[in-house]
């Protein structure tokens, strides 16, 4: 048996990954040196005002070439953000990506779905290619999404609950599955990092019944099994609440958070303490 974990031709050709340490490179009026090769770059997040450490330089499926690189923040960066104190729950769904028990709904997931139909379109018409400019483009908006909003989360939140779903449960196609997947599972890594950098508190929380329950009086009245799936507003009949579907599931999520909260920390810091965690 052959190894063929870095064919280098061919349409099994390996994409390039280059990885280097950080005593490798230098940064210098917006060229980035490894050993003596300058590397021109586009410095979307400004290098310069960083020191650099490890990292490597990857080829993505359309042949443009990437540099993944950790940098050291300055202490200052890090506990700018640590002032804020109140809370968010996460609810994230197929519908839209992510609603958040502030009232903020994060869409679209149907953005992949649309690329989703083409990529299907592409792969019956065995348009290698173009199949592969969807792959790359669905995967850099999700990364733009998450980034974004799990710096904007970071910046204004002490403590961040999300709810431990996964989308194999839940999504009917084995494409939005895995991309919803992997999207899910990038955006819980990045909110961990970051929130550990920013010293906020963040926790996965159980999720069960989040849906169902009214976030207002915490009796089961919402929608549920495969009945329930299409509805996206509901009136509790118990207490009367009108609900948004995945905004109430995102008020549970920081109910059931919070409560883990006051569990596992015996005394909460005064309001305007600098952290939760
Ligand atoms: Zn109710």
């Amino acid at each position: 048996m052959k190894l063929r974990w870095r064919a280098s031709g061919g349409s099994r050709r390996s994409l390039g990954w280059i990885p280097f340490k950080a005593t490798a490179i230098r940064y210098r009026n917006g060229q980035l040196f490894i050993g003596q090769m300058p590397l021109s770059l586009w410095d979307s997040c400004g290098l310069a005002g960083h020191e650099l450490g490890s990292g490597n330089i990857s080829e993505d499926s359309r042949g443009r070439w990437y540099i993944n690189i950790c940098v050291k923040l300055s202490a200052q960066q890090g506990s700018r953000r640590s002032g804020a104190t109140g809370s968010v729950g996460i609810d994230l769904g197929l519908k839209d990506f992510a609603s958040r028990s502030d009232g903020h709904v994060v869409g679209p997931a149907r953005h992949y779905l649309k690329l989703e139909a083409e990529m299907a379109k592409a792969q019956r018409a065995r348009k290698k290619a173009r199949v592969r400019a969807l792959h790359a483009k669905i995967k850099n908006s999700q990364k733009d999404q998450l980034h974004q909003l799990s710096t904007a989360l970071v910046e204004e939140y002490g403590a961040i609950f999300i709810g431990n779903v996964s989308a194999s449960a839940l999504a009917k196609t084995r494409m939005a599955k895995s991309v919803l997947d992997a999207g899910w599972s990038a955006f819980r890594t990045m909110l961990q990092y970051k929130c550990d950098y920013a010293g906020v508190w963040f926790k996965e929380v159980d999720e069960r019944y989040s849906t169902q329950t009214c976030s207002c009086c915490k009796r089961r009245t919402g929608p549920r099994g495969l009945q329930g799936l299409g509805i996206r507003e509901w009136a509790c009949l118990e207490c009367g609440a009108y609900h948004h579907r995945d905004i109430n599931a995102a008020q549970n999520i920081l109910a059931a958070g919070r409560r883990r909260l006051v569990e596992g920390i015996p005394v909460l810091p005064a309001p305007g303490a600098a952290a939760l965690g």
